[in-house]
């Protein structure tokens, strides 16, 4: 059996023998932003989120490539993971979208790492540091308001003091402010009052004299439709990586999915009628069959709400998942299919031949989301790139 050689970090190449792998198009990620940026226009400016390792995709290769065309800013989770991109030699702005806890902000400083600024603690800390630091020190902030998420920021009606208090501070460089969608694309009346008391508050700003440069609250659903939120920064994360967050949106962006997801039959048996399939015997063959084990299961992120109901592709055909998906591996009927035979490659996400598997489809049959699924593949699948 041929290995899959994978790049290391010290550019290494080092084998991995199980067959199972996630292609990474680069070149499909290129188009995508490309689309993205078209779409926003040229007076938006563009954070790509590249959280959750840019969301299964490899976040320094991701940002690498982003880097070279261009991108404003890039969306992080965590102090973490914005210390890899830096590690990594990725120059461009980055803000860590979540809120962090005071002992983080030095190493944010260091690294010229900006952070969301929404708590007195983070405030006070700021200070601190810059009191102890040569005169001149200053960290780089994007305040959060809470305009109906109910997760990190300022509530919008308590966020003027707060800005206020902020902007008399002479190590805190304000760069930014922003606000996060609970409900885009799904209810247009909360996120029409969600943008409200954003440009209210906004205005209020304005009229305290108080000037910060980047403005932003659009994510995926609300920078391809909903222009009113693009303000002067978008802040996309699913579309760069080429999902659709609702189905009526491939009519507005032409996207490419940039991850597939491979393996390769690894075993074959004939079943007569009447025999049962993997865990909990929820599968028994109605008639004499083939069935193909692949050497992929839930621990990989194959989700096991798929038993029973996702197809694959092999040799062109579709092919059923019988039985309850196991942690490492997968069972499918190839029964109706000629020719099968051990080492023959199996599409889980993608296209083969004339047919494509799309992920927003398997995470609605899994009965979750494409951004569940997408962060669900484990690091046990080497992600090999291609460009
Ligand atoms: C994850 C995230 C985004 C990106 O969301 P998408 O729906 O993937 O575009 C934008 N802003 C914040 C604050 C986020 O946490």
């Amino acid at each position: 059996m041929t290995s899959i050689a994978v790049k290391t970090r010290n550019g290494v190449t080092r084998a991995r023998y199980r067959p199972t792998w996630a292609d990474v198009d680069l070149k499909a990620l290129e188009h995508n932003y490309i689309q993205v940026k078209r779409l926003a226009g040229k007076d938006v400016q563009m954070m790509a989120v590249v959280k959750a390792n840019a969301y299964g995709h490899g976040t320094v290769e991701v940002s690498q490539v982003l880097e070279g065309m261009g991108v404003n800013y890039l969306g992080v989770a965590t102090t973490d993971e914005a210390v890899r991109l830096r590690d990594h030699g990725i120059k461009t702005p980055i803000l860590i979208l979540g809120s962090v806890l005071p002992e983080e902000v030095k190493i944010a400083k260091d690294r010229d790492i900006t952070l969301t600024l929404c708590s007195h603690e983070i405030l006070k800390e700021i200070k601190a540091l810059a009191k102890n630091e040569e005169r001149g020190t200053k960290i780089k902030v994007h305040i959060k308001v809470d305009t109906g998420m109910g997760r990190i920021g300022v509530w919008h009606e308590d966020a003027l003091d707060f800005v206020k208090e902020a902007a008399a501070e002479k190590s805190v460089m304000l760069e930014g402010i922003y606000t996060h969608f609970s409900s885009a694309g799904r209810d247009e009346f909360f996120t029409d009052y969600q943008m409200e008391s954003f440009e209210r508050f906004l205005t209020s700003i304005e009229k305290n004299w108080i000037k910060i440069p980047l403005r932003h609250a659009a994510n995926s659903i609300a920078t391809v439709d909903y222009k009113r939120a693009h303000l002067n920064l978008a802040r996309p994360g699913l579309i760069i990586y080429g999902m659709y967050p609702k189905h009526t949106f491939p009519k507005l962006i032409k996207l490419k999915p940039v991850l597939s997801l491979k393996t390769r039959v690894v075993f074959l048996k004939d079943i007569p009628p009447g025999r049962s399939i993997s865990y909990g015997r929820t599968f028994i063959s109605q008639r004499h069959t083939k069935i193909a084990t692949l050497p992929i299961g839930y621990a990989d992120g194959y989700h096991r709400g798929l038993s029973n109901k996702a197809e694959v592709l092999i040799r062109g055909q579709y092919a059923p998942v019988v039985g309850k998906i196991t942690m490492d591996q997968t069972m499918i009927d190839v029964g109706h299919i000629r020719g099968v035979k051990i080492g023959d490659e199996v599409v889980l996400i993608g296209k083969q031949g004339r047919h494509e598997i799309h992920i927003e489809k398997l995470a609605r049959l899994a009965g979750t989301i494409a951004y569940d699924f997408i962060c669900g593949i484990s690091n046990r699948v080497p992600r090999i790139y291609n460009r």
